[in-house]
């Protein structure tokens, strides 16, 4: 039945979700509160031309919703805006673009969600099914709308779900399988609380029959205690050691439930413990869907760490240069950090409300610390105490006061815990940023960073000794 449908949000998800409503008939209304971003004019021509309404500015959402049978927020509209609220108060049914996608789509749907590591496991799920001959695209907060492919060929969907997304579901959302990764504190600002993060998360999973699947990283206590409870069959994933019934790790060797071996990884491939997390629970939820050992290997074989994921940019002096601006909250960062013994860590941006004295826990790995950002404070408040820390002006200087810290065996590692926006558009533009600095840097002479006393470094440079606290 064609209902009255208001979507909140022109922009990438939005103009997927109008098009797909109306599509199924439905008469639509779109509010985009901030027109004039990139590629706005052609969405709303877009909108326009398919029967959409399009509403620019702030509207009055009562008397919209007063004749509106659904409300469909894009992933960026938080619960405290007016348009929420006034959905709850007008008992409208709010259901994210998720929701919509995971009801229609004909094949089954993996949803993958946590804090951290979602777009690798996605990425990975994706590889192994598609190693196993299924087509299977990785969709949703990765990339590609998850709307937009669920009139495609795909033979199964492998969704990366955002808790904005994951917060406006409603009993209809039932993956064949969902991912719980972990859970720790990040995007407080949005969601208001801790718990109300988590709500959003539990959201992967909650209405899943008895028939489904929950891949929970049970390393994670928060996430195994929401497993208990979990409406379907709970296969675990641990890396810390064989557990029976578990999909766990004997040394480099990820075994079954029964200790058979799925996979074995080369000695020579360095994994940090959370790299082994991420690919036990994608072969736990790969496995699910029927791929075989032999496929799950090889794409474990074929993965290449995303761009902005520890990824190594540079090496010189015995010193490499490692870029980990995905890192947006503390729990990343400090993930990133175990993965070595002694790093030169560059952090700080914006916290998002987060707090960041959990970093102090891997304080015993860090040389040092190199501020980048507006808000200093925060990182010297939490490491300050336990570490040699200088700001940095810019990145450019950031990279020249780690590799002048630095000695070898060293990691000199961006991993700011924190987002990157009081100094850029995106965690990807800060990531290109450290590694353009890097290679700058490595460019410039024959003499290995480490070696760079302080008179080398440029005019804008402070010496990091003089700033040691
Ligand atoms: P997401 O899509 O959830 O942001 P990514 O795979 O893009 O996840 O990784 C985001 C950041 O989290 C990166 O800095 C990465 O190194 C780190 N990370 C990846 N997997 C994990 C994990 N299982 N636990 C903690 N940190 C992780």
């Amino acid at each position: 039945m064609a209902q009255r449908v208001l979507v909140v949000g022109l922009r990438a998800t939005g103009a997927v979700v109008v098009h797909w409503l109306r599509a199924r008939g439905d008469a639509v209304t779109v509010v985009e509160e901030r027109p004039g971003q990139a590629a706005y004019a052609e969405r709303r021509a877009a909108a326009e031309a398919a029967g959409v309404t399009v509403i620019e500015g702030s509207p009055d959402w009562s008397a919209l919703l007063a004749a509106t049978d659904l409300m469909v927020p894009s992933p960026g509209v938080v619960p405290r805006h007016p348009a929420m609220l006034a959905a709850v108060a007008a008992g409208v049914v709010v259901r994210g673009d998720l929701d919509l996608a995971v009801e229609a789509a004909k094949v089954p749907v993996v949803v993958v969600t946590g804090t951290n590591g979602k777009s690798t496991v996605t990425t990975l799920i994706s590889a192994m099914l598609e190693a196993a001959g299924m087509r299977a695209p990785a969709v949703g907060n990765i990339g590609r709308v998850a709307l937009d492919a669920v009139e495609s060929d795909a033979e199964i969907l492998v969704i990366e779900a955002s808790s904005f997304q994951l917060h406006s579901v409603t009993d209809t959302f039932a993956p064949a399988v969902a991912v719980l990764l972990n859970l720790a504190d990040d995007h407080l600002d949005w969601h208001g609380s801790f718990g109300a993060y988590v709500e959003a998360k539990r959201n992967a999973f909650r209405h899943q029959r008895p028939t489904d699947v929950l891949v929970a990283d049970l390393d994670d206590p928060l996430v195994a205690e929401l497993a208990s409870g979990a409406p379907g069959r709970v296969v675990g994933v641990t890396a810390t050691g064989f557990r029976p019934g578990a999909i766990s790790w004997t040394g480099l060797t990820l075994v079954d439930e029964r200790g058979s071996s799925i996979l074995e990884l080369d000695e020579t491939v360095r994994m940090a413990p959370h790299e082994l997390a991420n690919i036990a629970a994608a072969a736990a939820a790969a496995r699910v869907m029927a791929a075989d050992a032999v496929a799950i290997d090889r794409a474990v074989r074929g993965f290449t760490r995303l761009h902005h994921r520890t990824e190594l940019v540079g090496k010189a002096g015995g010193v490499e240069y490692v870029d980990d601006s995905k890192a947006t909250n503390p729990h990343a960062t400090l993930a990133a950090v175990r993965g070595y013994s002694s790093v030169v860590l560059l952090a700080g941006g914006d916290s998002k409300g987060v707090d960041l004295v959990p970093l102090a826990s891997v304080a015993d790995r860090l040389r040092g610390v190199v501020t980048i950002g507006d808000t200093p404070e925060e990182i010297e408040a939490a490491l300050g105490a336990h570490v040699p820390t200088v700001r940095a002006a810019s990145m450019r200087a950031a990279v020249r006061q780690a590799a002048a810290m630095a000695r070898p065996a060293d990691v000199v590692l961006l991993s700011p815990a924190c987002a990157s926006f009081d100094w850029y558009s995106s965690y990807s533009e800060r990531g290109d940023d450290f590694r353009r600095e890097v290679e700058a840097l490595l460019a410039e002479g024959e003499m290995g960073p480490n070696e760079m006393g302080p008179n080398e470094m440029g005019p804008n440079e402070m010496d990091p000794n003089e700033m040691d606290r």
